[in-house]
């Protein structure tokens, strides 16, 4: 367990794991700032409906239970070390080509993807002829945005105007 103290709703907390593997948190800890300028950090003790320090005597106000406090502390610290991780969503099959076409001039795919959980759809669009490259959209259906892939080339390069209709706005892009 990391050595660290965090503060949750003003008071601070300790984690520190238990024999069984999972975790359990000290507090809530005083917050008062009692020698040195330090933090006191004691584990406060409930008093009539106050939490007490018994060791710089400073008084808190408690609204509800203190077990509530400390869940929530408990649920707001997983919820951090959770927040570092990597998001998949398993509702977004992973990078399925969903549809392509050509013509003499252009090849186009789309692809349906997901970025961090969100679901975005991918076009690439290829100029045949001219063999400069592909150009790589990327409209992302949650944040409801266009962007491309600046490692390929511009959309401007190959289109004039880029327009996509999400549900609640239109982003739209004139290139020339
Ligand atoms: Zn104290």
């Amino acid at each position: 367990m990391d050595q660290i103290i965090f503060i949750f709703k003003g008071y601070g907390f300790e984690p520190y794991g238990n024999s069984r593997g999972s975790m359990s948190l000290h507090g809530p800890l005083c917050p008062a700032e009692y020698k040195n300028e330090k933090k006191c950090l004691c584990v406060l003790e409930e008093w009539n409906n106050h939490m007490l320090c018994p060791v710089c005597s400073k008084q808190y106000p408690l609204s509800g239970e203190m077990s509530t406090l400390m869940n929530n502390a408990h649920k707001a610290y997983k919820a951090y070390l959770r927040s570092g991780k990597k998001i998949i969503t398993l509702d977004i099959p992973v990078s399925t080509v969903k549809a392509e076409d050509e013509d003499a001039f252009h090849k186009v795919s789309v692809v349906l993807s997901q970025k961090d959980g969100r679901k975005q759809a991918i076009i690439y669009i290829c100029e045949r002829e001219k063999k400069v490259g592909k150009t790589h959209i990327f409209a992302d259906i949650d944040r409801e945005e266009l962007r491309y892939d600046p490692s390929d080339i511009a959309p401007g390069e190959i289109l004039v105007k880029l327009t996509a209709e999400f549900k609640n706005a239109i982003s739209s892009i004139q290139y020339k």
